[in-house]
């Protein structure tokens, strides 16, 4: 009974925000010629895609850097491919953050790191985006906007940003977010190192060769790195990965409940 009355409670607090962030239609479909891979087949989840979007931007407070103007047209890219990963899992999988930073382009970031003997070296890095426990989560608006034909290639920097922060959300950063019931994590950890461990082969192969590999070589330099870069391909080009990963993409369908290369999505997760 009071569960009911929570439920009801907790739908028309949603509700009222989706009225307060509505997408003007002419913007939603520009979003959706923008950015193809955010089209569903099915109207219900097309539609549940925007209301999450809407959700999410009700939720989430966007900051600019460098002078670059937060648009509608700005929030809602970032909002709509951020949700995607989400559809079937819920929004409150981003409960952890609030702030989402947008820089115009990349960002250079200074870092060290300390050797054996203990010398510390200092270099830079340059970043399309970064996701920090408890945010805020950094972007770099040239990339983001650049989603659709980066596509071809598997890129996508929003939802790269955003399997990190499902991956932290048991605070860890480890390639290993909080499973589903079904899913044990001793199958998802020989799933990934095993595709991990071909791929780092396949990099180091291209790099002899001088040709490109499958996904974004950057997937070879951590495992929790591999898990957003495959995170990136299975939504923008889920044939690529399935074709290339077969196990890898099978795993984190049951993981994300949808199937991006059938444009199915799998039944909720049970609570
Ligand atoms: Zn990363």
């Amino acid at each position: 009974m009071l569960r009911h009355w929570w439920q009801r409670l907790q739908a028309r607090r949603e509700d009222a925000a989706v009225a307060r962030r509505e997408i003007p239609a002419d913007l939603w479909k520009r979003t959706l010629v923008r950015y193809p891979f955010l089209r569903r087949r099915s109207t219900t989840e097309a539609a549940e895609l925007r209301r999450l979007t809407s959700l999410f931007l009700d939720r989430k407070e966007f900051s600019a850097m460098g002078g670059l103007r937060l648009t509608d047209a700005v929030v809602v890219s970032i909002a709509a491919q951020a949700v995607l990963p989400v559809l079937r899992l819920g929004l409150d999988r981003y409960d952890g953050f609030i702030g989402i930073v947008v820089h115009p382009g990349q960002v250079v970031a200074r870092r060290e790191v300390a050797d054996d003997d203990g010398l510390v070296h200092a270099y830079d890095e340059v970043l399309a985006g970064e996701a920090m426990e408890g945010g805020p989560i950094m972007l770099s608006w040239q990339d983001v906007r650049a989603a659709g034909p980066m596509a071809a290639q598997g890129y996508n920097v929003v939802i790269h940003e955003f399997a990190h922060v499902l991956d932290m959300a048991d605070g860890l950063a480890d390639g290993v977010p909080p499973l589903p019931p079904d899913l044990c994590r001793n199958e998802w950890t020989t799933t990934l190192s095993r595709s991990f461990d071909v791929f780092v082969r396949e990099v180091e192969a291209a790099e002899v060769a001088g040709t490109e590999p499958a996904l974004d070589p950057y997937g070879a330099s951590a495992e929790e790195e591999f898990f957003a870069v495959a995170s990136e391909a299975f939504f923008v080009n889920p044939g690529m990965l399935s074709s290339a990963f077969p196990a890898l993409y099978a795993l984190l369908r049951r993981f994300y409940r949808q199937d991006p290369a059938q444009d199915t999505l799998w039944p909720r997760e049970g609570r």
